[in-house]
Parts: structure tokens; C-alpha cells; sequence
């Protein structure tokens, strides 16, 4: 017997017509709190010995059906919403150290998330270490009894990475350490993480799960794969007598959801990055065609790439969804449906070529973000990586020929349309600079 398919979980999962107006979709539940039954009822909430609201930093109705649906759709036990993607980072990370602990990350990894673990995790003596994800090995080679946790993307942005994700989590299996995965680039849709070894994983649903890039938004979901109690007292938040709750030991009173449960009731409790149910709202109606426009997304960026790929401006394109790409066959292991709409490529032209094209086009909005329904480009070395030198933006994919698209829903031929406006005038001999890279 097997449940309902992902489209249908896309719509209908933890959502229910609303019980007291019979509203079909989830309304937003607007409200800072709520009203207890009685004192008895008010004491059993506060001590977690029954479920329920409370105030709106804890729990909300809007978002209880978010996370639900995301739980739903990655296989897991529990999730827990938040404000933004490093929200959600930021409290898997608190639930599973303390200070002085160390934790290994791919670092292949969205820049926000290298600037987070570099700089303000060290503030609270949270310390990373590097490994390259695509070489698994370098994964265990980080390993020191320090270790609490290893963390890498499904599909690395912006790199165009596929990562071996079983390889790595067979490594985090061995040493008995928490896999967590990114898993924002892909979307359920795209990659199960869960089914590759993963123990938590988090999204920014910001990104393709909102969809229409009109909230920020972040979701950790607990996998309830790991088995907190047998690590000993490496994980005292779920393993120690709660001085919170009544001595309460989360991991043994909440099981296979304890760490969806101790993010929530101690790092969203205490640190207070909740999300706004309006954002809950408008993310879970994203969430709702999720499916369709993935498939689009990636429809859409496979002829974007081909296109480019075969232009003569073009000096390389970097998609794993193109057959002669070196991440091609993992791909077909880890996201069988499609590589996601996010590549780099570089025009021969170089620096003045990225800039002139980030100015040419009128489609795409030349912003930082992605998984928008727009197309979306972005210049990294005249932009986001500015301030380093040529070396460091090149070790960081981040070269001064290097073009960021978003692909979004538009229709492909309009999309290609608006790039072949300004490189198709670049190949002309127009401005000379198009040619520059033909005879380098
Ligand atoms: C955007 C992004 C984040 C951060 O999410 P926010 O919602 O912007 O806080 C983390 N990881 C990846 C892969 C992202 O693309």
C-alpha cells in the first residue's frame, strides 16, 4: 500500500478545511496568541504534556500546515518553520552544539551559508571545518572527536555541484554524526534527501518552495533517522534533564520528532526567529504547484543552457542537466527529474561581457535571488564578489567571465530571445570586445 503521490501531497497535506468557518484554504491565522480552555489546560501547555497554542513565536495554525506539508513531502517525521533559510540553519546548529564543538560542511555552499559559519557561528565558539563535496573522502579526513554534525547542499549553489550525497552520508553513518542537507536548490521535488542518508534537512523557502519571490521563509525537517539517546550526552539539549521543562528529557519524551521538537521549544522559543503567517501563507500556496513548476524550471534552463552552450560568445556552461556536463551522471543518481534552473556560464568577452550582458537584457531582473516564476541573472565579480581579488573570485566560481542565471517560468523562447539581444551582437564584431575571447 502506498500513500498519496508528491502532487497531491504538494496540496492537500496537514491542510484540512478550516474546522470553524469551513474555509477551504488555510486561512492566515493572524493572531500574536491564544486563548486557553482554563488553568489546568494553560499549565499542561506550558509543561509540553499536551499540544497546542500558545503565542505565535512558538507555534501558529498557518504554519503548523506548512510544516506538515513539508514534512509530508520530504518523508519526515516533523519540521519546524522559521523566518529564513539561516534561521533555520542557525537553530539546527543550536540544537546540536555547544561551545567549543566543531561541525564539517561541504564548501560548495551558498555564500550566505559560508559567511554564517565563518564569521558569527565563531561568536558562539561554533567552529567549522571545511571539506570539498566533491570528494567525499575529505569529508571523513575533517573528522575529530569534536564533531557533532556534517552539513552540505544537494545541489551546491552556485557551482552546478551534484553531490554524492549516500557516499557522504555512509561516511556520517559510520562515525555516528547527524547528516544535515540543504536541500533549497532542488526542492523535494527534485531530491529526496532522506532516501540518500540525510537526518535533517533544511530549506530556504525563499527560494523554489515559495516560488513567487514574495517571502522569506526556512524549514528544518527532522528525518527522525538518528538515534539521539545512543550518542551518549554528545547532544545534551535533547539527552539532558530539561531545567525548562520540569527536568523533561526531550529525546526520550518526543522520540523520532525530539529534534523538531527541541529546535522549536528551545532554540525558536529562546532565540525568536519565527515566521510571519502571512509568509506561511503565501509559501504554502507556492508549495501548492510546486511540482508543475519545477518540471518547467527545469524544461526551461536545459534549452536555455543548450542554447548557450552552442553560441559562439559562449566559452563554457556549467548545467549539470547537459549530457556533456561532469556532474551528468550523478545527476541521474541523486535528481533523476532535472538539475534544478540555477547555472553559471562565462562569455568570452570576460569581465566587460558580463557586465554589458547584466545591462543588455530586459527580461531577466538583475537581482540576488533565485527560484523566482521571473528569470533572474546576476554578475558575481562586478556584484557580490567585488571586493575580492581575480584569485579569490575565481577559487570562489565567482571569475570575472562567471554569469549567474535563474531561469524562470516565462516562455523559453522569450527568455532565450532577451539573452540572444545583446551575445548574438557580441558574436557581430560589434563592439570588438565579443571577439576578444575568440583570439585569447
Ligand atoms: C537562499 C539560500 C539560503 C538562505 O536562505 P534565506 O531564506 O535567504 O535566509 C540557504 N541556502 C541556500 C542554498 C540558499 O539558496
Amino acid at each position: 500500500m502506498s500513500g498519496p503521490k508528491f502532487d497531491t501531497l504538494a496540496i492537500h497535506a496537514g491542510a484540512a478545511p478550516d474546522p470553524s468557518t469551513g474555509a477551504r484554504v488555510t486561512p492566515i491565522y493572524q493572531t500574536a496568541s491564544y486563548v486557553f480552555n482554563d488553568a489546568e489546560h494553560a499549565r499542561e501547555l506550558f509543561g509540553l504534556e499536551t499540544f497546542g497554542n500558545i503565542y505565535t513565536r512558538i507555534m501558529n495554525p498557518t504554519q503548523a500546515v506548512l510544516e506538515q506539508r513539508m514534512a509530508s513531502l520530504e518523508g519526515g517525521t516533523a519540521a519546524l518553520a522559521v523566518a529564513s533559510g539561516h534561521a533555520a540553519q542557525f537553530l539546527v546548529f543550536h540544537t546540536l552544539l555547544e561551545s567549543g564543538d566543531e561541525f564539517i560542511a561541504g564548501r560548495q555552499l551558498y555564500g550566505g551559508s559560508i559567511n554564517q559559519f565563518n564569521h558569527s557561528f565563531k561568536k558562539f565558539n561554533w567552529n567549522v571545518a571545511w571539506a570539498d563535496s566533491t570528494d567525499p573522502a575529505s569529508f571523513e579526513a575533517a573528522i575529530t572527536p569534536k564533531t557533532k554534525a556534517i552539513f552540505c547542499e544537494s545541489i551546491a549553489n552556485p557551482g552546478g555541484v551534484i553531490v554524492d550525497l549516500p557516499a557522504i552520508a555512509a561516511i556520517a553513518k559510520k562515525h555516528n554524526i547527524p547528516f544535515i542537507v540543504d536541500n533549497t536548490m532542488a526542492t523535494p521535488y527534485l531530491c529526496k534527501p532522506m532516501e540518500h542518508g540525510a537526518d535533517i534537512i533544511v530549506h530556504s523557502l525563499t527560494k523554489f518552495l515559495g516560488g513567487h519571490g514574495n517571502s522569506v521563509g526556512g524549514v528544518i525537517v527532522d528525518c527522525g533517522t538518528y538515534d539521539w539517546l545512543a550518542a551518549g550526552d554528545r547532544y545534551p539539549t535533547l539527552t539532558a534533564p530539561n531545567a525548562s521543562y520540569n527536568g523533561m528529557t526531550l529525546g526520550e519524551t518526543f522520540g523520532d520528532f525530539s529534534f523538531a521538537i527541541a529546535a522549536r521549544v528551545m532554540g525558536l522559543r529562546d532565540l525568536g526567529p519565527a515566521i510571519a503567517p502571512m509568509n506561511a501563507f503565501l509559501i504554502l500556496n507556492g508549495i501548492e504547484t510546486l511540482g508543475l513548476r519545477m518540471a518547467r524550471h527545469c524544461e526551461n534552463a536545459t534549452a536555455v543552457a543548450k542554447w548557450l552552450e552552442q553560441h559562439r560568445a559562449v566559452a563554457w556552461v556549467n548545467y549539470a542537466g547537459l549530457e556533456s556536463n561532469a556532474y551528468y551522471a550523478m545527476g541521474q543518481k541523486i535528481c533523476p527529474k532535472g538539475a534544478g534552473s540555477v547555472f553559471t556560464f562565462g562569455l568570452k568577452g570576460g569581465y566587460e561581457a558580463g557586465v554589458k550582458l547584466v545591462a543588455g537584457v530586459h527580461l531577466f531582473s538583475h537581482l540576488a535571488n533565485i527560484g523566482d516564476t521571473r528569470s533572474l541573472i546576476i554578475h558575481p565579480a562586478s556584484t557580490t564578489h567585488a571586493q575580492l581579488t581575480d584569485e579569490q573570485k575565481t577559487a570562489a566560481g565567482a571569475g570575472p567571465d562567471v554569469v549567474r542565471l535563474s531561469i524562470g517560468l516565462e516562455d523559453k523562447d522569450d527568455i532565450i530571445a532577451d539573452l540572444a539581444g545583446v551575445i548574438d551582437d557580441m558574436t557581430g564584431g560589434v563592439s570588438a570586445r565579443g571577439v576578444i575571447g575568440e583570439s585569447s
